[in-house]
């Protein structure tokens, strides 16, 4: 590397410039920087965090048998059916009703 590149401050989280020495330190909060160790941590918690946790309204455990496992996705599917129609229905209605206070007005 070289040359001034813009780094993640890992303490403050702000942009700050880096000509590529450890021991330098954040031009915001004047902290030391250590690219190496800190920036991928710093890019984690500051990033979007990863949501891989499925909302599911019964989770499958390991431990489930043949059976129940299908009645759970069963009943996971059908929730998501039903809480996904509820919104369409809601959204219709707000629909409707946004039509109607145009046409009255
Ligand atoms: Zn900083």
């Amino acid at each position: 590397m070289s040359g001034i590149s813009e780094i993640k401050c890992p303490h403050c989280g702000e942009w700050t410039k880096w000509s590529g020495h450890a021991e330098e330190t954040c031009g915001k909060c004047g902290q030391p920087l250590d690219p190496f160790r800190f920036s991928r941590e710093a890019e984690k918690k500051l990033g979007k965090p990863k949501k891989n946790r499925k909302a599911d309204f019964f989770p499958i455990k390991k431990t489930d048998g043949p059976i129940s496992r299908e009645l759970k996705g069963f009943v996971n599917a059908m929730g998501w059916i039903v809480f996904y129609s509820e919104v369409a229905f809601y959204i219709g209605v707000i629909a409707v009703i946004a039509i109607l206070g145009f046409l009255a007005g």
